[in-house]
C-alpha cells in the first residue's frame, strides 16, 4: 500500500471539479487523519461549500484515510503553492470577520495537561451559567479530543445561514459549536499549532454566536502555541484553570497560569477537579489524591481558588449520557458546587464587554 503523503492527497484532489492545486494548503496528516485548507475568495465562500465537501469526500476515499477535514479560508491573494506540511509557519490568513461581536464575555477553560476533567468542567460550568439565566455558548476548541458533542448529546453537521455563517445548534439551553461536528471523536490526534489555531479562529469568527452573555471556550489541554495564540487573538475576559490535586497536575496548571499572565489575560481562578472521591454506594469520602493541593497552589500563585469538584460517578455518567450533571440533576450537590463556582466567576467579570487586545507586535493574525 502506498504511504499517505501530502502528494497523494493533492493527487486525489485533482479530480474535484472547481478545485485547483494552488487553492490547497496546509495539508496535515496524522495517523490517517487529514486536515487541509482551501483558500477561496470570501465573496465566493458559499459557492465553494460543495467543492469543500467534494474535496473531503475525495480525500476520505483514499486508502488509509480515516477522516478528512477541509477548512475554507478567506484570502483574496492565494499563495502560489502549498507550504510544505512540516513547515511551522502561518498557513493562511483567517476570516476577517470579528470574533463573536455580540458576545459580552468570552472565558477560556484551560488545563496544563489532558485528562483532568477540563471538558467536563467546561460543560457543567456552561450549564451553570444557563441555570443562572445567562445567554450562554460553549465552544469546544479541544480539537485533539472534541468531547462536547458527546457530553451535550448532539451529533450533526451544522448548516450555514444566508450570510454564510455556521449556525450553532442549541443543546440544553446553550449554543454549542465543536470541531467534533466536522470530524469524528476519536483517539487524540496531533495537529500542528497553526492548523489548530486557524480551526479555532474559524469556529469563533464564522459561527453565528449571536447575542450572548458568556461564551465558554473549552481549550485544548496544555500551554503550547495554539493556546498562546488564542489567548492573544481572542478578547478573553479571563481564563479558568482546571487541575487535579496532584503535584504534577498543579505544576502544569502553574505553567498555564504563567502563560495567561504573559499575555495579560486575567486568571479568574483555579478549580480543583477530582478533588476527593465520594463512594456512590455508601457516600464515604476518600482523599485519594492530595486533596486541597489546588487551593494551596492558588494561594501561592495569588489567584482565587474557585472551588472543588469531587470525583463522583454521577458526573461521568451524566456526561456519557449526553446531558451534563448540572442540566440533568439540577439539585445534585455537585451541580450546586458548579453553580457556586459559576456565580463566583460571574462576579469577577468586568461589567463591560472585553475589547479586543491590540495585535501583538511581530505576530500576524494567523500566527
Ligand atoms: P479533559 O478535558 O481534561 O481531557 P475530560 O473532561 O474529558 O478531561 O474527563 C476525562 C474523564 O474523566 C471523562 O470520562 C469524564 O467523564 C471523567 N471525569 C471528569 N471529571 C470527573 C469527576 N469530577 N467525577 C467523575 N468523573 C469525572
Amino acid at each position: 500500500m502506498r504511504s499517505l503523503t501530502a502528494e497523494t492527497v493533492l493527487e486525489n484532489l485533482k479530480s474535484v471539479p472547481g478545485l485547483t492545486a494552488d487553492m490547497v494548503s496546509g495539508i496535515a496528516i496524522d495517523s490517517g487523519k487529514v486536515v487541509f485548507s482551501i483558500t477561496v475568495d470570501p465573496a465566493k465562500a458559499k459557492q465553494m461549500e460543495p467543492v469543500r465537501r467534494a474535496a473531503e469526500e475525495a480525500v476520505k476515499n483514499i486508502s488509509g484515510v480515516s477522516s478528512a477535514l477541509a477548512v475554507l479560508t478567506a484570502e483574496k491573494n492565494a499563495p502560489p503553492s502549498s507550504p510544505p506540511p512540516q513547515q511551522k509557519q502561518p498557513l493562511h490568513k483567517i476570516s476577517s470577520r470579528p470574533v463573536a461581536p455580540q458576545v459580552k464575555h468570552i472565558i477560556a477553560v484551560a488545563s496544563g495537561k489532558g485528562g483532568v476533567g477540563k471538558s467536563t468542567v467546561a460543560a457543567n460550568l456552561a450549564q451553570a451559567f444557563v441555570a443562572m439565566g445567562k445567554k450562554t455558548g460553549l465552544m469546544d476548541a479541544d480539537i485533539y479530543g472534541a468531547s462536547q458533542p458527546r457530553m451535550m448529546g448532539i451529533r450533526l453537521q451544522p448548516e450555514t445561514n444566508d450570510d454564510d455563517m455556521i449556525i450553532a445548534p442549541t443543546a440544553h439551553g446553550l449554543k454549542i459549536m465543536s470541531m467534533g461536528f466536522f470530524v469524528e471523536e476519536t483517539a487524540p490526534v496531533i495537529w500542528r499549532g497553526p492548523m489548530v489555531h486557524s480551526a479555532i479562529q474559524q469556529l469563533l469568527r464564522d459561527v453565528d454566536w449571536g447575542d450572548l452573555d458568556i461564551l465558554v471556550i473549552d481549550l485544548p489541554p496544555g500551554t503550547g502555541d495554539a493556546q498562546l495564540s488564542l489567548a492573544q487573538n481572542v478578547p478573553l475576559s479571563g481564563a479558568v484553570i482546571v487541575s487535579t490535586p496532584q503535584d504534577i497536575a498543579l505544576s502544569e496548571a502553574k505553567k498555564g497560569l504563567l502563560m495567561f499572565r504573559k499575555v495579560n489575560v486575567p486568571v479568574l481562578g483555579i478549580i480543583e477537579n477530582m478533588s476527593y472521591h465520594i463512594c456512590s454506594s455508601c457516600g464515604h469520602r476518600e482523599n485519594i489524591f492530595n486533596h486541597g493541593g489546588a487551593r494551596i497552589a492558588a494561594e501561592k500563585m495569588g489567584v482565587p481558588f474557585l472551588g472543588e469538584i469531587p470525583l463522583h460517578i454521577d458526573v461521568r455518567e451524566a456526561s456519557d449520557a449526553g446531558t451534563p450533571l448540572v442540566a440533568s440533576q439540577k439539585n445534585h450537590v455537585i451541580s450546586e458546587s458548579f453553580k457556586n463556582i459559576a456565580a463566583r466567576i460571574w462576579t469577577t467579570l468586568p461589567a463591560e464587554k472585553t475589547t479586543p487586545r491590540p495585535p501583538q507586535a511581530g505576530r500576524s493574525s494567523a500566527a
